[in-house]
């Protein structure tokens, strides 16, 4: 039984980072029990302090059991990204408490420098009008709040992982604090597990010019607003954007420039076009987009097949992107320099490429803190990433994890570590659930085994989208409802009112204390009723609005599940395609 005391008159809160404690002279005492057992200081959070929740202000909760006699195991989960939400929903205080046995208990603290995780699969969706920015967010405050656990709004600078202490920069402190990352004023979060999620930034970032003229794909919420930013600068004419007034200058094109021909880069370019040419058509102007390409090669996305190239091709066409070949020199405030090869010669020459708007879109790069982890003695990849094995534990530490784009995965057979994409972030989430508590409880751990390719669906911004699978080029609305429900439904796991109460006693999933480590989707799979081949793959094929998604994912499902079935519509999706 855990005993509760109540402290009266101690007032906790965080402020800017810190916990702090307001005491009346009568519980004087009880302040002084709670700076011994927690170690706690205005610029220390040990995981103790932990118990106290920030949120209620006027009332301190201290187990006597768990600071006496029980050890508290720390978790902490450093980002909260597509990697992270599902173990913050799994770890929560019902679940915790079976986690638990009569030596420890066990307490998690999330930290991240935004309070709001983006999900990027429905950032093109609300860059074209379809979800608001809201319908792309989970805010980590009520995330953790619902779940009982700790929740730090700050920015981790470093982390020292002998002594097990993560050193962070709260919130708010930005300004005032100094550069100095050995400054002993910035707080330090003790861990006996640590679980990192950081995600990467963009490629390329410093270039000349990139930061100061372009609005580069990460952070992605950042793009997102720096868009509606660009939209209201265009809507109401202001000159950042429409040079000059004399007649020549109104009548020239509005230029968005995308630079980076990966699918990020390309369905930007299709949204993009969505929501400017309403816009610019106002002013009576006309939209220029181009992609800019500073692959080895002309071909797009050179890792899908020719039908698949086609395909994508045909929907950029109709979309009027243009593309131009080479590599960014610098970035000026209204043009980008590239580097073109000349066909006659080979010679490198340059050429200015003039934007209105310019999206940076060139691909994932790991964030200077995992450079600074690196220094502080976790391994990393030749290129940054932090170097993991199967069960997502580093290969520096046992009782440090990683996941998601921040990571490089090793020893998984004859598979590379899996591209930089949601997906593998957030199938890797319930394997580190698994793996937190079996380290904890001393178990042998688990396998990630991340798939070997994955359903690609980029939105074109106007209710229809463009996905491959098995080779398959898929296109039409029906494709686009497929994303939007696959999309919605995982936002649907975290969305407050979805969850329920976990003070209510009534048995259900939230509730019952089991500590989940199931894929979301896994109860859809089994609902499954298997079509017939030939049917699936008429239904694939299709592109006209009459397609139910929900039959094509049911195909896809199967293709995925069973081999036999998958060459069996494949087979027949050649034969209708001759
Ligand atoms: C425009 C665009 C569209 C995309 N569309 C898709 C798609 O449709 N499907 C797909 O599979 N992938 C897509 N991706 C890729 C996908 O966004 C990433 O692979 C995914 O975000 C990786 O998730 P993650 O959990 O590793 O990191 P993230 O989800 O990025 O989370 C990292 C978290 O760490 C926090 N953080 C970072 N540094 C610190 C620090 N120092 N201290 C504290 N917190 C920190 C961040 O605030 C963030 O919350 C897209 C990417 C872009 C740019």
């Amino acid at each position: 039984m855990i005993e509760m005391i109540r402290f009266p008159g101690v007032r906790t809160m965080m402020k800017g980072g810190y916990l702090l404690a307001t005491v009346t002279a009568s519980s004087s005492f009880h302040l002084n029990v709670l700076q011994r057992a927690t170690a706690f200081s205005p610029t220390r959070i040990t995981h103790y302090s932990s118990r106290i929740r920030h949120h209620d202000t006027t009332r301190a909760y201290l187990s006597t059991t768990q600071l006496y006699e029980q050890k508290q195991k720390h978790i902490v989960l450093v980002g909260g990204g597509h990697a992270h939400l599902q173990v913050i929903k799994a770890f929560n205080q019902a679940s915790l408490s079976r986690l638990a046995n009569a030596d420890w208990s066990v307490t998690v603290t999330v930290i991240d420098q935004s309070d709001r995780a983006s999900y990027s699969g429905m950032v093109p969706g609300c860059i074209a009008n379809t979800y608001t920015k809201e319908e792309t967010e989970i805010s980590l405050t009520d995330l953790t709040e619902w779940a009982g656990i700790d929740f730090i709004h700050g920015r981790v600078v470093d982390i020292d992982f002998e002594a097990q202490e993560i050193r962070l920069e709260a919130h708010g402190d930005e300004c005032g604090s100094t550069n100095d990352e050995n400054d002993s004023s910035k707080t330090i979060v003790n861990y006996d597990v640590l679980s990192l999620d950081i995600g990467s930034t963009a490629r390329g970032l410093e270039i000349p010019g990139v930061l100061d003229y372009t609005l580069p794909t990460r952070p992605i919420d950042a793009l997102v607003r720096r868009l509606d930013e660009a939209s209201d600068a265009l809507k109401e004419n202001t000159n950042v954007f429409l040079k000059g007034d004399d007649d020549d200058n109104n009548n020239e094109k509005i230029k968005i420039v995308v630079v980076g021909a990966g699918a990020a880069g390309l369905e930007l370019a299709m949204v993009l076009r969505e929501r400017f040419d309403p816009i610019v058509q106002g002013l009576g102007r006309e939209l220029e987009v181009t992609v800019l390409n500073s692959g080895s090669t002309s071909n797009l996305l050179p890792d899908e097949n020719i039908f698949c190239r086609m395909a994508l091709q045909d929907a950029l066409d109709r979309r009027n992107v243009r593309f131009v070949n080479g590599r960014v020199n610098c970035v000026n405030q209204d043009e980008v320099v590239v580097e073109v090869e000349q066909e006659k010669d080979g010679e490198m020459q340059l050429c200015s490429l003039p934007f209105t708007i310019c999206c940076w879109a060139a691909g994932a790069h790991p964030h200077s803190l995992s450079f600074r982890l690196g220094d502080s003695g976790v391994a990393l990849s030749d290129r940054g990433w932090i170097r993991v094995g199967p069960t997502l534990q580093t290969v520096s530490y046992d009782n440090v994890f990683a996941a998601g784009d921040c990571s490089q995965i090793e020893g998984l057979g004859s598979e590379e570590s899996p591209p930089k994409a949601g997906v593998y972030a957030v199938r890797a989430g319930p394997v580190l659930v698994e793996n937190i508590c079996k380290y904890l409880k001393e178990e042998e751990l688990v396998d990630y085994d991340p798939q070997s390719d994955f359903l690609k669906i980029m939105n074109c911004g106007d209710g229809t989208a463009i996905g491959f699978r098995f080779g398959l080029p898929l296109v039409g609305k029906w494709v686009f409802d497929l994303k939007d429900d696959i999309d919605v439904m995982f936002m649907d796991l975290f969305r407050l009112e979805n969850l329920s109460s976990l003070n209510d006693k009534t048995n259900d999933d939230d509730r019952d204390g089991s500590i989940h480590v199931a894929q979301y989707d896994d109860a859809i799979i089994r609902q499954i009723d298997r079509i017939d081949a030939l049917e699936a793959a008429n239904i694939l094929a299709r592109s006209d609005d009459g397609v139910d998604y929900q039959e094509a994912w049911i195909a896809l499902r199967e293709m995925v599940a069973d081999e036999d079935y998958k060459r069996e519509v494949l087979k027949c999706f050649k034969k209708l395609n001759r």
